[in-house]
């Protein structure tokens, strides 16, 4: 027993989500070097300066940088600051803009539309692009303005710099911006074994929201501008969204840490190598399969309900919110050990 008389089964690792992790000791050790002392507030202070300049080196170019508490508020915000309130802003039917933000894209807009595609794989497609921004020219149907797309997507698959630039290129020829959910942005560079610079500015992306806390952050997103002048009055409207810490320094030191350490990518590169390792041998139990594609730290499985409630009754925790196929996720600290009793219960319970 400990302190909060937590009993030990409820630390042990899940896979439930990559959110389930605690913080990496390279965040953490920043944070506790950034709680020495008094410093200014509301990113007058030295951590945020290093934080927003360690961007700027990692992805190679004088972008904007603005902190923020979580992936809702960053996908939003910067939604708001690319559309007018009679916009429309074109994602896929599975992405996290649509399916998990309670319509607060919609709400930070003042009305802008999602235009939502059948997604494959979890991706958007060109054409669907060019066929809903094509749709309808006139006055009564919302005015495309705005293309967003997760990277790694929420079924756990990676664009390609092909399809990037393919998506940039049908983007593009609407008059489009293109925004980029990267909640787990750095699985995607790891899969790839590109660049932040190549999966971002120099693929079209005008506004990225990387994704810290399920790279081994406690808490927080940074919003890159590529383009100077779409950042514009940013700042007021996160201070207006609740969403300007006032201790910056501390959603500013774990950036830092993850960053000039190198621990964003290793993290990721560990999170992608679990879910392959997970992927592999449970595609050899009869009765159970591996559904989507695996390229970052996601991996559904399905079988019967049956088998999947045993899986449960075994203490395993799992969502099936997406399609009804088991989601696994791997976060940064995801143990092999843990992975490995997995699927042996998997492999007993499919029995
Ligand atoms: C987790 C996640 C987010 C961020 O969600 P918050 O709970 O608001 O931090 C955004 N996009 C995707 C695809 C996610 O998986």
């Amino acid at each position: 027993m400990n302190a909060l008389n937590i009993s030990p089964e409820n630390l042990v690792q899940q896979f439930a989500s990559d959110n389930y992790a605690g913080i990496c000791p390279e965040a953490w050790a920043a944070m506790e070097e950034a709680n020495r002392g008094h410093v200014s507030a509301y990113g007058e202070d030295p951590w945020t300066d290093r934080a927003a300049n360690a961007f700027r080196d990692l992805f190679e170019t004088d972008c904007d940088v603005f902190l923020v508490f979580n992936g809702t508020a960053a996908n939003s915000l910067a939604l708001a600051s690319l559309s007018q309130s009679y916009h429309g802003v074109i994602c896929s039917d599975t992405a996290h803009v649509e399916t998990d933000e309670c319509g607060a894209p919609e709400f930070f807009s003042n009305g802008s539309k999602l235009l939502v595609a059948r997604a494959v794989d979890g991706k958007l497609s060109p054409e669907s692009i060019h066929e809903l921004a094509a749709k309808r020219q006139d006055i009564h149907y919302p005015k495309p303005r705005v293309v967003t797309i997760t990277q790694s997507t929420e079924t756990g698959t990676v664009y390609t710099a092909d399809e990037l630039h393919a998506i940039s290129a049908a983007s593009k020829a609407h008059g489009l911006s293109l925004h980029m959910d990267g909640s787990r942005f750095a699985n995607a560079c790891a899969h790839l074994g590109l660049s932040p610079a190549e999966l971002t500015w120099k693929s079209g992306v005008d506004v990225l929201c990387f994704g810290g806390t399920k790279n081994g952050m406690a808490v927080g997103e940074a919003v890159l501008f590529f383009d100077h002048r779409l950042a514009t009055d940013f700042d007021y409207r996160c201070k207006q969204a609740g969403q300007l810490a006032s201790k910056m320094r501390f959603l500013a030191a774990p950036w830092a840490g993850l960053l000039e350490s190198g621990a964003w990518l290793r993290n990721a590169q560990h999170a992608n190598r679990c879910a392959t390792y997970f992927a592999k041998q449970v595609a050899g139990i009869p009765n159970v399969s591996i559904v989507s594609p695996v390229d970052a730290n996601t991996v559904f499985v399905e079988a019967s309900d049956e088998i999947l409630e045993r899986v449960r009754q075994r203490g395993w925790k799992f969502y099936t919110f997406i399609g009804g196929a088991a989601r696994f996720m791997f976060a940064w600290d995801a143990d092999l050990a843990r992975i490995d009793a997995l699927v042996s219960d998997i492999r007993d319970c499919a029995r």
